[in-house]
């Protein structure tokens, strides 16, 4: 087991980064790989799903990117990368044994600190009431931040109810954490769709919302848990609330250009908000407001 970084005052210290090693690489997509990243030595405090790191490619720059996995027992954490610029590339041409430097962990998580009755599980908690459905709805690569959420439910049997993950991508090729979305459909917990269908798809083609309508939930005992693109968050926030699940319930990842995390640039502004000191997780009677506002 590894040391936990501190500052002088007892503080973690998230802005230093620290060397990690990648003890795995798996190729996602085309432009997609999910890196499992180790300590070299002193590790980061335990992240919560939801939060993000500040990953930096040696040289070339340094990006925010949201855990896709976080160990329970360990200090390994995962994050899952598309290719888009100058750093995004540069992390994933990263080979295992590789050293890439990691701050964090940043930002609020999907819990957003609420600690229901009798919800006191001190590893990750959702947030949520024993006994209450989830459903989790994500948009291309907005399942890497869900898929925490997922793993950490289908980790406590007869904690939560129902449990459903709507998962949705381009084209099947675009599909990401395709291993564990399978695993999650045969179990009957996942319903998995696609813009295009292309040669031997046989799963449904249409929106991530269109799913919604046959999902089986209670809309007073669920918390919904959203992340992809802006537009998918709107039109699942509407869905949700027309199926009866109040905006409060509705929790989304927000993604804006971010270049400090530490609200020192203000790169990251909406409104009054800094996505990097009050998200990335709001709920949508937050986030409706924000998102309503064009081009900001
Ligand atoms: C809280 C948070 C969590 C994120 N999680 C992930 C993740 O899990 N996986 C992942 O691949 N990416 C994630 N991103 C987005 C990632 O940070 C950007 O893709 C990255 O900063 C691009 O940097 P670059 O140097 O590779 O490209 P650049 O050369 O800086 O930009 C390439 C293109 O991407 C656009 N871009 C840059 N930054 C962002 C951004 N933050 N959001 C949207 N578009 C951007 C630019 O406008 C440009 O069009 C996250 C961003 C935030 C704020």
């Amino acid at each position: 087991m590894t040391d936990t970084v501190a500052v002088a005052d007892g503080a973690p210290d998230v802005v230093t980064p620290l060397p990690y090693r990648v003890r795995h690489r798996l190729r996602e997509t085309a432009d997609t790989v999910t890196l499992d990243l180790v300590p070299v030595g002193t590790a980061l405090p335990r992240y919560r799903p939801g939060q993000f790191s500040m990953l930096y490619a040696f040289g070339v720059g340094e990006i925010p990117v949201s855990v896709s996995a976080v160990a329970s027992g360990g200090d390994a954490i995962a994050h899952t990368i598309r290719a888009v610029g100058k750093a995004s590339e540069a992390l994933c041409r990263l080979r295992p044994g590789e050293v890439v430097g990691v701050c964090g962990p940043f930002g609020n998580d999907w819990a957003l600190g609420i600690r229901p009755a009798g919800a006191d599980d001190p590893v990750t908690p959702l947030g949520t009431a024993p006994g209450e459905d989830l459903i989790v709805m994500g948009g291309g690569l907005g399942l890497s931040p869900l898929r925490p959420v997922v793993l950490h439910a289908l980790s406590r049997p007869g904690f939560y109810g129902w449990l459903t993950v709507l998962a949705g991508a381009r084209t099947p090729h675009e599909l990401v954490h395709r291993a564990d979305l399978m695993q999650w459909h045969a179990l009957g917990e996942a319903k998995i769709t696609v813009d295009r269908a292309e040669a031997g798809w046989t799963g449904p083609v249409g929106l991530v919302t269109d799913l919604l309508r046959h999902a089986v939930f209670r809309p007073e005992r669920t918390t919904a848990f959203v992340c992809g693109p802006e537009p998918m968050m709107r039109a699942s926030a509407e869905a949700l609330m027309d199926r009866g699940v109040a905006p409060d319930r509705i929790r989304l990842s927000l993604e804006r250009n971010m270049r400090c995390a530490t609200a020192w640039c203000g790169h990251c502004q909406l409104g009054r908000v800094l996505v990097c000191r009050d998200g990335p997780i709001f709920t949508w009677d937050q986030a409706a407001a924000l998102l309503a506002v064009h081009e900001l």
